[in-house]
């Protein structure tokens, strides 16, 4: 048992040496701190299993992919079998996995988006939305909003909102406007006959999870209208069940032009990520088929996995799990909102995409460490570090769900009594 600990210490040593030597010393010195020194060995739904025998629950569920929790056994099977079948395409055939989850993804989406481009993450997806854009209206012009979060290849970073990932990588692509999210006015004053596209998230997620008024999104859709721009709805956190909807857009019954989705696509199991527009727009792709492509995008592994991930959403109704568990977790950290003394300022989200905003960037750090010492995942947004993320698998548990409450209580008094 003794040497099976030392065995185990000496490998995450090793490990952490790496990460400081290979991969990116300043994020080893961060999970350090954080309290996360535990190298991850095995997970299964909300659960992630450290070497060490560590047991965590899981309420980042990275970044928002575990939408099915870990290793599901259905998508687990659905990537078994087209392993041994055939993983990667050979490109010039046609591809069934591809095909069937194209028209699956054309069933599920609202409206009339129909056609799919299948690629590997959602930066890739949006910089695919957003040539769609120029090339379907022969403009350049984007507007899109302050602190969105869009990914961080050139493309998607130009459409992101915030300065400090953006500033070190300047001139970005030209052509985007910023303006504050959830201000109809300022929208409208910024689109104008110029406008390839507005693109939104339906919630921002990276920003602090910031919900918008009811009557936003509609606006958005109809000053899109006036002036010929499309709207590109960026569902790449919110979709495939998050928000307590399919998609965060039928919280407000509007449909994009184009849609990108990644994250759950891939069933916590391979990346994926998709943009999909109508038939309409997509006929400037026809006359030239290759002229947006990637050697790895629409593979058979992953779009067996998603077309397995996208039929379990459905089934176990995700959607509706989210929006039952988000209701009571919501309704639980607002009591604890009100008896943190202050420290908590505001909770907000829809279903299970839930910020808890903190008065200072610090405390909210230290409450990750305290929560990180109670063996629950869990991390900032990453465009404002003041709010802490809670993204659990939607098909947690209530009992799992009240495990967190009662380690985020545990961890704020604690952080309130260290700093008194
Ligand atoms: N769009 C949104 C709304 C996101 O939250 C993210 C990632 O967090 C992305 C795009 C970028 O996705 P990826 O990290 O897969 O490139």
């Amino acid at each position: 048992m003794a040497d099976d600990q030392a065995q185990v210490q000496q490998t995450t040593d090793r490990v952490i040496e790496q990460y400081l030597h290979y991969v990116n010393p300043g994020l080893a010195k961060l999970l350090k701190f954080m309290g996360f020194d535990t190298i991850e060995a095995e997970a299964y739904g909300a659960v992630v299993r450290g070497l060490d025998d560590r047991e965590f629950l899981d309420c980042l569920g990275g970044y928002g992919v575990f939408a099915l929790g870990h290793a599901h056994p259905k998508v687990i099977a659905a990537a078994h079998a087209q392993l041994e079948r055939m993983p990667l395409s050979a490109r010039v055939l046609f591809d069934q996995p591809l095909a069937e989850l194209a028209a699956k993804l054309a069933e599920i989406t609202p409206g009339e988006l129909q056609y799919s481009f299948i690629c590997n993450s959602g930066a890739e997806a949006i910089e695919g939305a957003l040539k769609l854009a120029r090339l379907a209206t022969g403009r350049t012009q984007f507007v899109a909003a302050l602190e969105a979060f869009h990914g961080k290849t050139l493309g998607a970073l130009s459409a992101s909102g915030r300065q400090v990932y953006k500033a070190p990588f300047e001139p970005l692509v030209p052509g985007f406007t910023h303006v504050p999210f959830g201000e109809a006015k300022a929208l409208a004053q910024a689109v104008s006959d110029e406008t390839a596209a507005v693109i939104l998230e339906p919630i921002q997620g990276e920003a602090g999870v910031i919900v918008p008024p009811d009557d936003y999104l509609p606006a958005a859709r109809e000053i899109c209208d006036r002036h010929g721009a499309l709207l590109i709805l960026d569902e790449v956190q919110t979709g495939l069940g998050r928000t307590g909807e399919l998609f965060g857009c039928q919280h407000w019954q509007v449909i994009p032009d184009i849609m990108t989705l990644a994250k759950a696509l891939g069933g916590g199991v391979m990346p994926i990520g998709a943009f999909i527009s109508t038939a309409r727009i997509w006929k400037v792709m026809e006359p030239n088929p290759l002229l947006h492509s990637s050697t790895f995008g629409g593979n058979p592994l992953a779009c067996a996995v998603a077309l397995a991930a996208v039929e379990v959403i459905i089934e176990e109704d995700l959607p509706g799990q989210a929006a039952r568990t988000g209701g009571y977790l919501l309704g639980e950290l607002l009591k604890l909102a009100d008896a943190s003394g202050g420290a908590i300022k505001q909770v907000r989200g829809k279903g299970l995409l839930i910020g808890i905003e903190f008065d200072s960037d610090d405390f909210a750090g230290l409450v990750i460490a305290g929560l990180a010492q109670r063996n629950v995942i869990a991390a900032y947004t990453l465009n404002n570090p003041r709010v802490i993320r809670l993204e659990p698998p939607l098909n947690i548990t209530r009992e799992q769900i009240d495990q967190v409450l009662q380690a985020l209580a545990e961890s704020i008094k604690q952080m309130q009594e260290l700093l008194a």
